[in-house]
């Protein structure tokens, strides 16, 4: 059916002023930001065109391109987390749905971290696996522990006879910002022989993180929420036998032709990036190789933020307190009652946010809400939080 004019024209010329107008605080937004860096932008407008990484790929693989550089760009990259196979995917949540595909069983359990994202919980429903979670300590610090993993690896192993297919833990949870200790909960793992997986998706790009100092078998993550890099792209990485396992090569068989596919892997189904979303991961390397340097500086952006925040009246922040990552999540019975008596309700937080220049908070939240500090200037933390306390001595709350 042909379409009219008329009908297409809002597809023309699509545009997006946020991140220039305003301070935006989106925490799922603050470290995917590539637009920051021109080089990213000119490389990703050199290979917008298609399957632009393709002229020069002689082995038929993504990671055996030599022009533009991607071959390089899989060791460093490997190097860079420490962990000895890396692949592009589409997303952490591509990435979760290979190795769970890969290294269970539909019917196997998997111990999760009731902190995990909901992509985890799907990831684990898609390859028919069963899930078991690991309480975290609730309100208000939601922390979860080595030894109650320990707990539930015995339970798995009651319920089935066997131990659990894999260990999963998320290293900075997307809710409360916690930094899990990974290592300790590696070590559970691996006292039970289980393979452990390590969900970066909120730490790789932010912060340094070292798959091997981690004990972690299998690592994934977020490209485009943590290493300034266009959306969708993800990284898989994994070591020795579960590498073998994850990034097996086809050995399918046409009955008919005869055709084979013997350097193709199967589990990223042949190739995954093919263009300028992998340029653009490529092209912020150098700067995110560099950014991490600085995450302890990040941090005090945090905790500082916290603090300002934390002196309005009826103000908590919850999760780890000192906190330890950007991501921040807040929780306010004073400016939840504002909103009860307020013509707009919750959305009053938004309006009065965006009035001073500060976005990203979700409209319609005001009894609690998440935040992130990251890549802000400090001149910018400090406008966003005075923004926050204006709106508490506007509305008559206390500051102290
Ligand atoms: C955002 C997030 C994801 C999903 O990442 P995608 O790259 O969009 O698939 C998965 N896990 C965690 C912990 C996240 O925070």
């Amino acid at each position: 059916m042909p379409l009219r004019p008329e009908r297409l024209s809002k597809y023309r010329n699509l545009t997006r002023s946020t991140e220039i107008e305003a301070i935006n605080l989106n925490p799922i937004q603050s470290g995917g930001r590539a637009g920051n860096y021109p080089e990213v932008v000119k490389s990703v407008l050199n290979f917008i065109d298609g399957y632009s990484t393709c002229d020069y790929c002689i082995k038929g693989r993504l990671e055996e391109i030599e022009t533009p550089p991607l071959c390089d760009f899989h060791a460093d990259l490997a190097e860079f987390i420490e962990m000895d196979e890396v692949r592009l995917l589409p997303g952490c949540r591509q990435a979760q749905f290979a190795a769970f595909h890969s290294l269970a069983s539909p019917g196997d359990y998997v111990v999760i971290d009731s902190l995990a994202h909901y992509s985890t919980y799907l990831a684990a429903e898609r390859a028919g696996l069963k899930i078991i979670e690991v309480p975290n300590s609730g309100f208000p610090y939601f922390e979860v522990s080595p030894e109650l993993y320990a707990e539930k690896i015995e339970e798995a192993k009651r319920v089935t006879k066997k131990t659990p297919a894999l260990v999963f833990l998320t290293h900075v949870d997307y809710s409360y910002g916690n930094l899990a200790d990974a290592e300790a909960i590696a070590k559970v793992s691996h006292e039970y022989d289980v393979p452990f997986m390590l969900n970066c998706a909120y730490t790789i790009g932010r912060m340094p993180v070292s798959g091997r100092k981690l004990k972690a078998d299998v690592v994934v993550a977020s490209l485009h929420k943590s290493f300034a890099s266009p959306a969708p792209s993800g990284i898989l990485a994994a070591n020795g036998e579960y590498a073998e396992k994850i990034f097996r090569k086809s050995t399918v068989k046409g009955e008919w032709s005869g055709r084979t596919f013997p350097n193709k892997e199967v589990e990223l189904l042949g190739c995954t990036l093919p263009g300028c979303v992998v340029v653009g991961v490529m092209a912020a390397f150098p700067y995110v190789a560099e950014r991490v340097e600085r995450w302890s500086e990040e941090v005090e952006k945090a905790r500082y933020f916290s603090s300002q925040l934390t002196k309005i009246e009826g103000v908590i922040q919850l999760g780890q307190t000192p906190h330890n990552h950007d991501l921040l999540h807040f929780e306010s019975s004073s400016f939840f009652e504002v909103a009860r008596a307020h013509p707009r309700k919750g959305f009053f937080l938004y309006d009065e946010l965006k009035a001073r220049g500060v976005v990203g908070v979700q409209p319609g939240l005001s009894r609690s809400w998440k935040l992130s500090t990251y890549g802000q200037s400090w001149e910018n933390v400090k406008k966003a939080a005075q923004a926050f306390l204006e709106i508490a001595e506007k509305y008559n709350i206390p500051v102290s």
